[in-house]
């Protein structure tokens, strides 16, 4: 290049060349080859040699790169590259990464640049930058926890909205195992089994320890990550605290089994609750005995009828505390409805069954019932019992006998046992 008719005798070669170049002289354009006629959007040659360098600089970029060019225009010195932003003749923006070294044109000192349109990458960089920020940005502010784990389920990202719900800065976290936060460290065994085996679980039941030492119900949404190779390399997913939505879950489910007024099992409950236990006595071919009582409060209408409804309603309440007290605390019971109650006894024949009926009547005829300002009674109660036999096709067999035991207690006078 050092050669002062150099550039003229290479035109030929550098019209064909699909790089950009150019050669300048005196802060001026003498030359551009077809490439960089197109890159700057000159229709012809005439409309862009000749003219002044400075045009088709960003300005905030000329004062750098016209320190280069000048550099290269006095000194045999190549430049290393350097982007910034040319402007093409019709005014548009091109990132371009530049070289440029000294040349002899015309027995001047000039400059040759060559030109690499950048646009494309910077574009690419732009965007690149701009879903990194939309990134972060969803990270502080999203309920959920994104997180990342490596193959030995260490945690290797963590969202910072992590200390919303465990308390902990994800810097605490990252680098130690996600299992360290479970109670039950095999609660995470099964997700992780879960996630190698369909490689992701969506809404994965699992509870998590927060920095206060509070248990917390979470839910996890996760997929397995593969290395290139298509090994394990760990998981990336999201989890979220569901405490709430569990607590309300549990509320609707009480509400939907339970009675309000005393708490215990509703009938649909304790029905159900009964079919499943001879179901498991089916199960079990040993065919073990199981008993139910049934519960009926005597002359109950007089307290409602001598008090008031509402005196009714905890004299309820603390004949049920009464029954509670003298049951086993494996049998369960429920409110079949007004006063009348199921008591189911698994294990018990009928000899048993009479005796808990018995400790259960003596223990109601025993207790103070309160009716309130100052008042205190005592009230029975009639139980039938019956036990489950082979023949028994559904649970209502075994209930219409306890209800017969049960008419017939009340008409040998109340307050008894009756089978
Ligand atoms: P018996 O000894 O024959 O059982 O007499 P009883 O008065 O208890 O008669 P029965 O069992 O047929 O009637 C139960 C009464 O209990 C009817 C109803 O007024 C009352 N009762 C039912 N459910 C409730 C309740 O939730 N609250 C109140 N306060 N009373 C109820
Ligand atoms: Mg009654
Ligand atoms: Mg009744």
């Amino acid at each position: 290049m050092g050669h002062p008719h150099g550039v003229q005798a290479q035109l030929a070669w550098l019209e064909r060349l699909p790089a950009s170049v150019v050669v300048i002289v005196g802060d001026r354009f003498r030359y551009a080859n077809a490439a960089a006629l197109e890159l700057m959007e000159a229709g012809q040659g005439e409309a862009f040699v000749g003219r002044a360098v400075v045009d088709f600089i960003h300005p905030l970029d000329l004062h750098r790169v016209l320190a280069r060019i000048r550099r290269a225009e006095r000194e045999a010195v190549s430049n290393p590259p350097t982007e910034f932003r040319a402007l093409t003749c019709s005014g548009r923006q091109r990132v371009v990464a530049m070289t440029s070294n000294h040349v002899e044109h015309e027995g001047q000192g000039g400059v040759l640049a060559a030109f690499l349109d950048m646009s494309e990458r910077a574009a690419m960089e732009q965007r690149l930058r701009e879903t990194d920020e939309n990134f972060q940005r969803i990270m502080h502010t999203m309920q959920d926890v994104f997180y990342r784990t490596d193959a030995q389920g260490i945690t290797r990202y963590v969202c910072p909205a992590v200390k919303n719900v465990l308390g902990y800065e994800a810097q605490e976290i990252i680098g130690l195992p996600a299992a360290a936060f479970y109670p039950d460290m095999r609660e995470r065994d099964a997700l992780i089994a879960a996630i190698r085996e369909q490689g992701f679980v969506h809404d994965f039941p699992g509870r998590m320890r927060r920095k206060d030492g509070v248990i917390i119900d979470i839910s996890i949404s996760t997929q397995a990550l593969r290395d290139e190779q298509g090994q394990y390399a760990g998981v990336e997913g999201i989890w979220r605290d569901i405490t709430q939505r569990k607590a309300m879950e549990r509320e609707l489910e009480r509400m939907a089994t339970h009675d309000d007024l005393t708490g215990l099992a509703n009938r649909r409950e304790i029905l159900e609750q009964l079919e499943q236990a001879l179901q498991r006595r089916r199960d079990r071919r040993a065919q073990s005995p199981l008993s139910v009582l049934i519960l009926d409060l005597d002359h109950f209408k007089r307290i409602n009828d001598g008090h008031g409804h509402a005196v009714g309603d905890r004299v309820l309440r603390q004949v049920v505390d009464a029954v509670e007290g003298r049951r086993r605390s494996v049998d369960r019971l429920g409110r079949l409805g007004g006063e009348e109650f199921l008591l189911i006894l698994e294990g018990a024949d009928a000899d048993e069954a009479y005796r808990a009926a018995e400790r259960i009547r003596q223990g109601v005829e025993e207790a103070p019932v309160d009716l309130g300002e100052g008042q205190v009674t005592h009230l029975t109660v009639s139980i039938g019992y019956a036990q489950a036999l082979a023949e028994d096709r559904r649970a209502s067999d075994l209930l219409e006998r306890a209800d017969r035991a049960l008419y017939h207690a009340k008409h040998l006078g109340r307050n008894r046992v009756s089978a």
